[in-house]
């Protein structure tokens, strides 16, 4: 019911790409018949974190459809009951089968996602980037705690598992966050996260960096992802390709590789879905 496949390199990518294009395309007709006409429909699957059936919820706008054959489906099937994305609820259902975590960290804090893990598994620690205001562990009058991913307040092997979703691109050092993940992790420790991905480029893309004196220099046309607070002006650095395995290797991370996933069963939908996966 749920399909997951274990890629260690762009090499083994290329492997399976080309060991399952009838596969591919069967799954991609199952996904064209899903497509309805409307800017929004629905589509129905089990949710793994409700536990029932649900109408899982696709914008498709008429701008979309011209510039794309499908929707972005890893974004969108929203579920009405958890507000989880596609790509959350494999997530959660991929490291709630891996057993009891321990101490978890996110680097969120007011994402549905950060109450579900808190709700199911307790001991989590969650985080939002404040501003260059707040220092490192800082609360506001909220109760939000601000970190820089890059330069955290934690004390070394503070946690089991950390959770790292859609963060590394907003980053310009963003080997500087991986080493800061890998010192704050227990060993054994866990690094679970998912990225912009080139699946068939070996290389990351580096579509913006940060100058010495912090300004930013465009190396392509900005693009903006939209933040926890619903500001969509949180520019990405960076489209990362397969030498990001390496790089983790090189922090001293072992067991590193991605895992493709696609469900409708569980309405996990996209065939370039992938979520990765590090130890310490
Ligand atoms: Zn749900």
């Amino acid at each position: 019911m749920l399909d997951l496949v274990r890629i260690n390199s762009l090499d083994d990518f290329l492997a399976h790409h080309a060991a399952t294009a009838t596969v591919r395309s069967a799954r991609e007709d199952e996904e064209f018949s899903l497509v309805q006409e409307s800017d929004l429909f629905t589509v129905p699957a089990q949710c793994y974190v409700c536990a029932r059936p649900r109408h899982l919820a696709v914008r498709f706008t008429s701008e979309e459809r011209t510039a794309n054959r499908l929707p972005n489906w890893r974004e969108h099937l929203l579920c009405p009951g958890c507000r989880l994305n596609a790509r959350l609820r494999a997530c959660f259902q991929i490291f709630d089968s891996m057993g009891a975590p321990g101490t978890i960290y996110l680097p969120e804090q007011r994402s549905p996602f950060f109450r579900l893990l808190r709700e199911r598994y307790g001991t989590v620690a969650g985080s939002e980037f404040l501003g260059p205001t707040y220092c490192p562990g800082q609360k506001n009058w909220r109760g939000l705690r601000h970190e820089d991913l890059a330069l955290l307040s934690f004390d070394d092997a503070s946690f089991e598992a950390i959770l790292c979703f859609e963060v590394y691109e907003h980053i310009a050092d963003y080997p500087a966050a991986l080493r800061e993940c890998f010192r704050c992790l227990k060993s054994p420790g866990l690094l679970m996260f998912t990225v912009p991905f080139l699946l068939s480029s070996q290389h990351n893309l580096t579509r913006a960096r940060q100058r010495p004196d912090r300004t930013v220099e465009h190396l392509f046309p900005p693009e903006y992802h939209t933040d926890p607070f619903g500001r969509r002006d949180v520019l990405c650095f960076h489209h990362f390709g397969w030498q990001l395995l390496q790089e983790l290797t090189a922090i001293g991370f072992h067991d590193c590789h991605g895992l493709l996933f696609w469900s409708r069963h569980f309405g996990y939908l996209g065939q370039e879905s992938v979520v990765f996966f590090a130890r310490k």
